[in-house]
């Protein structure tokens, strides 16, 4: 093998890891491709890839001879024999997202990135629509659907790219102009390996950023954020001086602007942010201030905000039947979701269920326990959620719906709809996944949707 050689092994022919290997093949790389699984789908991206000139080895290769870098995909987990050994040879392992900054080219579009436990997609968005607002060649990417590297050298001025704690682990160079963590609650720790790891992970989008932003409510993104000189917090108060906040019903900036000691800039309403709710306040200051740290005008955040349209299972209003409203938040994959979710209304009856992956439920139900009507249960875990109704939330009457067939959606609408009495609002917010019984969180919450109709109809 020639020393020269630069061989580059992609590791997983998953979305972004077929964009790497793409990409690097464009730069006149030499690139081998490893893939364990052996079916029709991989099988056609290889053929295509082969037409660059990339290599897909197929089974549980291990890694070549020569391998001089790996990019490795963002779901493997650090313990994967391939990524031991590289680590035992001396081999540098980077994630998709690193290799997108080491490719870029100068002058390049700065990155405004962002990370959280919740709120990514919600803030990214919301961050595309203020610069897409300000007149600014913006895109969304990352963790949120376009793999980085096949924007990072495209037409844009500016990238708003979410960032999973995966991608971090993977990343070590990051450079951007603004960087945030919306929030930390214990999340991935079997992949980690403790939630120390995990909030490291996260640290890791300050290291190199040009403008730290922070989540002053939130205990663990604030602390994460104090070695930084250069750190703006965001929060539901008042803002201090250096912060963006609210005051009355306006989101107001006191960082961004001439002298924040003494001045203040209006950005919005609390009314632009739709839907309503604390969580997502959250996530507009946030997506506010990285915007004002590429230099968007208020205007064009307050303009962003109204035009925004959130994903499909974000707290989306279903309809409303016989006074009741029904909502389907089934994007509340993890209790601290969830949590934020049964915050933002008064009076609740909850659907809860699926897997919970070991998480703890019971600060949640702690919480949320003065504001539930009632609940209804489905899925692997509702024996977990029963018993810490029972042990904070005893007089809450619980409906537990058994079974895994396509009718549960429907037998827990109807409890849901005979617990709720007029002004209160059904809300799915599981605060597990959805494996156990559904394709996905989004075919979970057109079940519960389809659900809502048919009573109606009735
Ligand atoms: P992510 O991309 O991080 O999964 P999403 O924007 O898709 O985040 O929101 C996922 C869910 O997390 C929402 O359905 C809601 O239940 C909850 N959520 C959204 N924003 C926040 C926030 N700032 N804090 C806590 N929970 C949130």
């Amino acid at each position: 093998m020639d020393a020269e050689t630069v061989n580059v092994v992609v590791a997983g022919l998953g979305v972004s890891g077929a964009a790497a290997a793409r990409a690097l093949a464009a730069r006149g790389e030499r690139v081998t491709v490893l893939e364990s699984a052996d079916g029709e789908r991989q099988r056609a991206t290889a053929a295509e890839l082969a037409e660059l000139g990339v290599e897909v080895r197929f089974g549980e290769p291990a890694l070549p001879a020569g391998t001089s870098l790996l990019v490795t995909s963002p779901g493997w987990r650090p313990t994967h024999p391939l990524l031991v050994a590289a680590a035992d040879t001396g081999v540098e392992v980077i994630g998709e997202v690193e290799l997108a900054w080491r490719l870029r080219q100068e002058p390049a579009a700065p990155w405004l990135a962002l990370t959280g436990t919740n709120g990514k997609t919600t803030a990214v968005r919301m961050l595309t629509s203020m610069l897409s607002a300000a007149g600014h060649k913006a895109v969304a990417v990352g963790n949120v659907g376009v793999p980085i590297v096949e924007a990072v050298d495209g037409p844009y001025d500016v990238l708003a790219v979410e960032l999973s704690s995966f991608q971090l682990h993977w990343s070590s160079t990051l450079a951007p102009l603004a960087g945030a963590v919306l929030n930390v609650a214990p999340d991935h720790i079997d992949w980690h390996g403790s939630m120390e790891e995990y909030a490291a992970a996260k640290a890791r989008i300050f290291a190199g950023a040009g403008t730290v932003v922070y989540n002053a409510d939130d205990a663990s993104s604030s602390r994460l954020a104090e070695p930084y000189a250069s750190r703006v917090g965001f929060t539901l108060a008042v803002p201090r001086p250096g912060q963006l906040g609210v005051v009355e019903d306006l989101l107001v900036d006191r960082a961004f602007v001439a002298d924040p000691a003494t001045s203040a800039e209006e950005l919005c309403c609390l009314a632009d942010v739709r839907p309503f709710a604390p969580h997502n306040v959250a996530n507009a200051l946030a997506a506010a201030a990285l915007a004002r740290a590429y230099g968007v005008p208020p205007e064009a955040v307050r303009r962003g905000l109204r035009e925004f349209t959130p994903d499909p299972h974000r707290i989306a209003h279903v309809a409303r039947v016989g006074e009741v409203d029904y909502v389907d938040d089934s994007k509340a994959t993890n209790p601290h979701a969830a949590a934020a979710s049964l915050a933002a209304y008064e009076s609740v009856v909850w659907i809860a269920g699926g897997q919970l992956k070991g998480a703890d439920i019971d600060d949640l139900v702690r919480q949320a326990a003065p504001r539930l009507r009632g609940a209804v249960l489905l899925g692997t875990d509702r024996d977990v959620i029963r018993r810490a109704l029972a042990r904070h939330a005893a007089n809450v009457p619980v409906v537990d719906v058994p079974g895994q067939d396509t009718g549960v959606m429907d037998r827990v609408v109807t409890e849901a709809a005979r617990l709720a009495t007029p002004g209160d609002t059904v809300l799915l917010a599981p605060a597990g996944a959805s494996l156990d019984m559904f394709a996905s969180y989004g075919a979970r919450g057109e079940a519960f949707a389809r659900a809502v109709r048919r009573l109606a109809a009735r």
